[in-house]
């Protein structure tokens, strides 16, 4: 499989180059050169297979030519080991809990597998990586449990300064040794327009040897489509003819865009809805036709304040522009925080099933979008207890535990980006 710049030049690489690289040459974003179609008999029969078989058979049409069958098992094995199950919540609606990963949020996935595929891909190289990492929250902790003591790799991560849980901080920060955590004086989208333009800088790159662990890394997006297909398989029985619908709390929309290509595979999910909180650029485009990023502000879901997605223009890629198709197969939501908080109460009391904050925009999104003849899932994203200060003011029986944020190695950085290159050369 060759990848592709979304802006499209003449850049046509292994899977292995676009994992290395991170960002293209022009600033685009990588993608497959094509889909692979996989056989509906596949989809008949996939309560027979195992996720490890059902995760070989998905991904190894994008890694052929970077990884052997043999290397792509062996990584598979040690992302996915961790249960992925779907929980019936209510009549018609169920919850794909993601968070059962060492760190809590589905971000295991990817940067576990991503981990695995530069520290493989590095293992013949004595040149050591730099992984620079932009986080609103859960990317950084799950990037830095990922890598931890991976040797041959460096990591620093930027997050928000007071726009990340505490829990959130303290995974990212306490671990130390190549782990490095910077607090940005700034928003999620500042750390990451600092990490796309140390990206772009080819006289850094020249020095450095650079490479992003963002949802923009084809090999954090990818394995994010596996979970789509797991789910399937999981409720195909209880379907009883009625379309699948699949509710994903977005942000950067890496997780929505992974559905999007799994749908494009063959996979029987019928739409997506892209469910936001009020930082809605994505709703309002589908809404307008028109792209209008703004500034991100904060919320209960803070893992969701993103104000210009950087996977948009992958979706745009993949449908040529075409808003029209785009609408056939996702739907946008927009939640603010009140409905938010409402929705963890409802759902405790109504089906005694505890919500994170994003969660909980999932499944209200669901809740208004969903038609009779449709079956609803939506992700599960994080677990509650990475988001207590919500949760107690929602539930005020929530019971918090308490990270030591005196374990937390943190340094200050100002929003500026010569600042940043001196920390990363
Ligand atoms: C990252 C994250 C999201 C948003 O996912 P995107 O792929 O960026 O759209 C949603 N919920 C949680 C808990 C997250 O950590």
């Amino acid at each position: 499989m060759k990848y592709l710049s979304t802006r499209k030049n003449n850049e046509n690489i292994s899977f292995k180059d676009a994992v290395i690289n991170g960002l293209t040459n022009n600033g685009g974003l990588y993608v497959p050169e094509y889909i692979p179609e996989i056989p509906s008999d596949f989809f008949e029969q996939i309560e027979s297979y195992d996720d490890l078989d059902i995760a070989f058979t998905v991904l190894k049409p994008f890694v052929e030519g970077s990884l052997n069958d043999a290397q792509l098992k062996s990584i598979l094995a040690e992302t996915l080991n961790f249960k992925i199950p779907v929980v019936p919540v209510e009549k018609n609606i169920a919850a794909l809990e993601l968070y059962h990963g060492p760190t809590q949020a589905f971000k295991d996935v990817g940067a576990r597998f991503m981990s695995r595929c530069l520290s493989h891909f590095n293992s013949n190289e004595n040149k050591e990586v730099t992984i620079i990492v932009a986080t609103s929250g859960d990317t950084g902790s799950a990037v830095a449990n990922g890598f931890f003591k991976v040797p041959g790799v460096e990591v620093k991560i930027l997050f928000p300064k007071g726009k990340v849980s505490a829990y959130q901080e303290y995974q990212m920060t306490s671990l130390g040794e190549n782990i490095h955590a910077f607090e940005v004086d700034g928003t999620f989208d500042d750390c990451q327009k600092l990490v796309k333009k140390a990206l772009n800088d080819q006289d850094l790159r020249t020095k450095k040897s650079l490479s992003s662990a963002n949802s923009i890394n084809v090999a954090r997006l990818l394995p994010q489509m596996l979970y789509y297909f797991f789910a399937y398989k999981q409720l195909k029985k209880d379907l009883k003819g009625k379309k699948m619908v699949v509710s994903v709390p977005s942000g950067n929309l890496g997780n929505v865009t992974a559905g999007l290509v799994a749908k494009r595979m063959g996979l029987p999910i019928d739409k997506f809805i892209a469910a936001h909180n009020i930082n809605d650029t994505f709703f309002k485009y589908l809404n307008t036709g028109e792209y209008a990023k703004k500034t991100s502000v904060l919320t209960y879901s803070n893992a969701m304040d993103v104000g210009d997605p950087s996977n948009y223009e992958r979706i745009d890629y993949f449908y040529n522009g075409e808003l029209d198709s785009i609408k056939e197969d996702v739907a946008a939501c927009r939640i603010d925080d009140d409905a938010t908080l409402k929705e963890i109460q409802d759902c405790q009391e109504n089906n005694n099933y505890t919500l994170d904050p994003h969660g909980a925009v999932g499944k209200l999104a669901l809740s208004e979008l969903l038609k009779e003849d449709e079956y609803g899932v939506f992700l599960e994203t994080a677990h509650p207890q990475k988001f207590a200060k919500v949760m107690k003011k929602a539930l005020p029986e929530f019971v918090e535990e308490t990270a030591d944020l005196n374990e937390c190695r943190k340094t200050q950085l100002s929003n500026n980006y010569e600042a940043f290159v001196k920390v990363i050369s």
